[in-house]
Formats: structure tokens, sequence, C-alpha cells
């Protein structure tokens, strides 16, 4: 689960932001073993998959699957976005 420190708590201010393909680019030139030119071809989604990180959330890297990339609920089968399956109907 999250973990929110009480500053964070009071000032409600909680920096959430989905990884593009270029934070993993990033976060996979800190690695030398990883091979960047491979990486380059991955589409976003799988980049996701295999660094299992979805969001940077107060500069901490989460693995947010399984919930909606937008507002960070479970997804729940009935209320899945027909137009992306990592959104909730409210979100897309
Ligand atoms: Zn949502």
């Amino acid at each position: 689960m999250l973990s929110i420190n009480k500053d964070q708590k009071r000032n409600k201010v909680i920096e959430k932001r989905l990884l593009n393909k270029k934070d993993f680019l990033i976060i996979a030139g800190r690695d030398p073993d990883l091979n960047i030119d491979n990486l380059k071809k991955m589409k976003v989604n799988e980049l996701r998959a295999l660094f299992k990180l979805t969001h940077s959330i107060d500069g901490n890297l989460k693995d947010m699957r399984g919930n909606c990339f937008g507002c960070l609920t479970s997804l729940r089968h009935d209320y899945t976005s027909k137009l992306n399956k990592n959104y909730c109907m409210d979100c897309l």
C-alpha cells in the first residue's frame, strides 16, 4: 500500500504521475546491464510490465497495475473503461 508520511497528509500535496517511456529509459540508464536500444523498441505498456512499475508517487516508483491509472482506485471488472483496460469508467 501507499505510505504517506504526516507532512504529506497535512499538506495533501502528493505528486502522482504516470510513468512514460522517457522515464523508463532514464531508470534503465542507471542499470548498465540493460540494453537501452532494445527497450527503446518496446511499447510503454510492455516497459511497465517489464519493470513492474507504473507511477511516480511523491518521487517513489510504484506498481499500480490492477488499479485505475488515473485515480488509482482498484479496477473492477464491471467498472473498467472499454477504451483502455487500465482505466476505470470515471476516468475514461
Ligand atoms: Zn479512475
